[in-house]
């Protein structure tokens, strides 16, 4: 069942490691990022060699993974082991809470490969933004991937102005400027799904600009050229997630 399961710690760290000892600057080249091992720790070696257009892509081609079927199942111990003492991380991924979008699931990444943020909503609080100063400019990820998805009920109720309990008004509150820029199509309520998608689409937006004006840690790295933030959507019923241009 678990064919890359089968080599031995040594040989996953070795064979990552030597991949980006020995061919990082051809790593360095195209938009995708080969793995000769991709069940191999990812380690500071690797992190460092690791542009923000490629951390975008491994992302992307774990989802590819998930999509058909064919996640990689490696052993997690190994992984958990390797990392123990350190962790480097190439990406960070701010999702919703909901079930079905566990990022580490939908885009197929292993133990300290990324860090996550869930909050419904994909909202990006200054707990969030914090999280992420700590994950990029200290941690060093390449990367942010705010990570919405059709379907979402926190979405659905900003769009219906659900009131249940003070903390969740005040959570959907946050929702509610991407429910106000939304141009308007049909009836205004969670039952349009057009209209819902389209207020995702809107939220996931402004949760992106929001990390840069609200943080100049972010956006200084971002001017640098040293790290690159975008949004996407996931597909509850294809399970692709698709990047906003
Ligand atoms: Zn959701």
């Amino acid at each position: 069942m678990c064919t890359a399961c089968e080599t031995t710690q040594d040989t996953h760290a070795f064979g990552r490691r030597q991949f980006f000892g020995l061919a990082a600057a051809a790593a360095a080249m195209t938009a995708g990022i080969a793995r000769a091992d991709e069940c191999a720790p990812f380690l500071s070696d690797m992190q460092a060699a690791t542009t923000p257009d490629q951390a975008i892509q491994l992302l992307m081609d774990g989802n590819a993974r998930f999509v058909a079927g064919t996640s990689l199942h490696c052993d997690l111990l190994v992984q958990a082991e390797a990392t123990a003492e350190k962790q480097t991380p190439f990406a960070c991924v701010l999702a919703c809470m909901d079930s079905r979008s566990a990022p580490e699931l939908v885009l197929d990444q292993q133990v300290g490969d990324v860090f996550v943020a869930r909050v419904a909503g994909n909202v990006a609080t200054t707990e969030v933004i914090g999280s992420f100063e700590y994950g990029t400019k200290v941690a060093g990820a390449k990367a942010i991937l705010v990570l919405g998805h059709n379907h979402c009920g926190a979405v659905k109720g900003a769009v219906d102005k659900a009131v249940v309990g003070d903390s969740l008004t005040t959570l959907l509150n946050e929702i509610e400027p991407a429910v106000a820029a939304t141009p308007l199509t049909g009836e205004r309520s969670s039952h349009n799904h057009e209209f819902v998608q389209a207020v995702a689409e809107a939220n996931v937006r402004m949760a992106v600009a929001a990390l840069t004006e609200k943080s100049a840690v972010l956006k200084e790295l971002v001017d640098a050229g040293a790290l690159k933030i975008v949004g996407g959507l996931y597909d509850l019923e294809t399970r692709a997630v698709t990047l906003l241009a």
